[in-house]
């Protein structure tokens, strides 16, 4: 008998992808999330439940009878989400965390991964475009630019004293900018890689594309297939301290909308606005996760947009969205 999985957040981004993977490795898995899948079969997981579980009592009724957890459960977005929604990001993603780490102890679950992030890492160490990748033991002294990033750091620590003093075994990955198909791409939750997609798309010849500050803000991008592999590799690992799972190509945000427009096949003009970019620039080192995991992603950064690009793009036709004219900058 396969072990019984629980994903959480299994109806965004990275979760309902979590989750038709381990369908695929033949695995029992019950997703859970606030919402049904947006932009795939809910009946891709072998149970869903909507549940709220910043309430004990519905972590309490999702770690039923579940051997290993994958939580991706968060309250979170893009940069300009996260730099304007600080108090309830924080507050909804604690209360996630801390009953999920209590369920599992009540419930006995074995195993919890849990998501956190590049934005735990100090700004200090990401002042310029061409930054020194971040390792792991870069996290502390402490200073991350966000409240969702001090929120995934207390999460580590949470997590971490729920191992050494409950026996919880504990699996944590700081993911370095996922993207992919499948994803939020409009609304104010989306990130860069799907917003350029969605911009290019809808653009016409003579408009140009908007972009926070200079565009000369750097970053490196993982696509979600890899991501997934990685995140698996990692939660049936024996590694349990905090592990990078990301890219360690960095290219600008520039960079990217070139990309995107050779994909696409249009020649556009770029328009740049006051506005939060986050960090200057961030890249990962994957040493340790190289020699951890025996892994490194695979998808090109063109041909991981090219997929993106052509999902997003039939979105908006299917969702028969008039193209040739972008919208105003929000
Ligand atoms: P996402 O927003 O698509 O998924 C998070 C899911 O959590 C959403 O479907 C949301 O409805 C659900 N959720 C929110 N509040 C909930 C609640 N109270 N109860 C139950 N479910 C709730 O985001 P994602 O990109 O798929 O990210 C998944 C995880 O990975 C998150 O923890 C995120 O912080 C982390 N992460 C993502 C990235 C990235 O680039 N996408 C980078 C670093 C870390």
């Amino acid at each position: 008998m396969k072990e019984k999985i629980l994903v959480t957040g299994a109806g965004g981004f990275i979760g309902h992808h979590m989750v038709r993977f381990l369908k695929k490795k033949g695995y029992w898995v019950r997703g859970v999330d606030i919402k049904y899948p947006q932009y795939s079969p809910v009946d891709e997981a072998d149970e869903f439940l909507l549940l709220d579980l910043r309430e004990l009592q519905n972590c309490l009724i999702a770690t039923v009878g579940i051997d290993k957890v994958y939580n991706f459960g968060a309250n979170m977005g893009g940069m300009a989400f996260v730099t304007n929604v600080k108090a309830e990001v924080m507050r909804d993603s604690a209360l996630i965390n801390i009953n999920m780490a209590e369920a599992c102890r009540i419930n006995k679950v074995k195993r919890i991964f849990f998501s956190s992030s590049a934005c735990v890492y100090p700004e200090y160490k990401q002042l310029e475009t061409e930054v020194i990748p971040l390792k792991e033991s870069d996290a502390y002294p402490a200073e991350p630019d966000t409240a969702y990033g001090w929120e995934k750091l207390f999460s580590e620590q949470l997590y971490t004293n729920f191992q050494s003093d409950y026996g919880l075994q504990v699996r944590i990955a700081r993911f370095h900018n996922i993207y992919g198909p499948e994803g939020t791409y409009q609304g104010g939750r989306q990130k860069a890689p799907a917003d350029i997609c969605r911009q290019v798309a809808l653009a016409g010849s003579k408009d140009k594309i908007q972009l926070v500050n200079d565009g000369k803000q750097t970053r490196s991008f993982c696509y979600v297939e890899d991501c997934v592999e990685g995140t698996y590799l990692l939660m049936n690992s024996n590694y349990s301290k905090p592990l990078n799972i990301g890219s360690d190509r960095l290219v600008t945000i520039n960079e990217m909308v070139d990309m995107v427009c050779k994909i696409a096949n249009k020649k556009l003009g770029k328009e740049y606005h006051p506005g939060p970019q986050g960090v200057r620039g961030r890249n990962a080192d994957l040493t340790l996760c190289k020699k951890v995991l025996k892994w490194e992603p695979r998808m090109s950064l063109e041909k991981g947009l090219e997929k993106t690009y052509k999902w997003i793009d039939n979105e908006l036709t299917k969702n028969h969205v008039a193209k040739g004219k972008l919208q105003a900058y929000k």
